[in-house]
């Protein structure tokens, strides 16, 4: 399983398929991508290979976008399918999510999401999370950051994720607790990936989050990495990468 973001200048989608290719290697059931056009948030994922997903796209799916998300699945709560493949919306369709690992009380939080109006698509954990972020950004009227620190204060379990969302359209929120995850500091863009293979041609330089962080990444702005658990400020270390 595997996660990869970018965001900046270039056309993202190149970027992410090569950089899932290159975490084949851990092993998954099932890829998928989100894009954000400037306008439209889309889309396109699927069982199978990532070489499944590129026919995908290939036939109905817009490639262009500067910001864009992508994923390839290990299942652990829902079948491999089309539907249970990331990224994941939330119920209002401005966010979109992927995660790696395990959310252990997704029952509850679902239970009580449900209660409160919230529909689920998938039989994911993941979904759950989607929108529990939401309805905490509602709900506290706070920015992404804010929710996902406060949502993921709520969640017992193991994950590294990335989260984008379209009416904030300028950054990507990511935090790790027991998966990994590397941010690419390029200049004026920014790389995540599960490790640093699917942006070292890009940069050298490399953030590794730590668990139980996590991380604003906003173009044109410095990175603020967070502890998740008490929202405290921790300065990065930006490790240069051997070629
Ligand atoms: N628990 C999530 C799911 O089953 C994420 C699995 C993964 O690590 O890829 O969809």
């Amino acid at each position: 399983c595997g996660i990869v973001g970018y965001i900046g200048p270039r056309e993202a989608y190149p970027i992410i398929i090569e950089g899932l290719k290159r975490l084949e290697y851990r092993g998954y059931d099932s890829a998928g991508i989100a894009l954000f056009d400037g306008t439209n948030l889309g889309v396109c994922k699927t069982k199978g290979k990532v070489a499944d997903l590129e026919n995908k796209f290939n036939s109905h799916t817009s490639k262009s976008g500067h910001i864009g998300i992508g994923h390839t699945r290990w299942a652990t709560h829902g079948v491999p399918n089309d539907i249970n493949s990331h990224p994941h919306y939330s119920n209002s369709g401005n966010l979109v999510i992927i995660h790696n690992g395990i959310i252990e009380n997704y029952d509850s939080l679902k239970k009580e999401l449900i209660s409160r109006g919230y529909t689920f698509q998938s039989d994911t954990d993941t979904e759950v999370l989607v929108n529990l972020i939401e309805d905490v950004k509602k709900k506290e009227n706070v920015k992404l950051g804010q929710a996902v620190q406060i949502a993921l204060n709520q969640v017992i379990g193991a994950y590294a994720i990335a989260v984008f969302d379209k009416t904030q359209p300028k950054e990507i929120v990511i935090a790790r607790l027991g998966s990994p995850l590397a941010i690419g500091v390029g200049k004026n863009e920014f790389f995540i990936a599960s490790d640093a293979s699917p942006f070292i041609e890009y940069t050298q330089n490399a953030i590794y989050l730590e668990d139980e962080e996590m991380a604003i990444i906003r173009l044109h702005k410095d990175i603020k990495v967070r502890k998740i658990k008490d929202d405290s400020l921790v300065a990065p270390y930006v490790q240069k990468l051997q070629m």
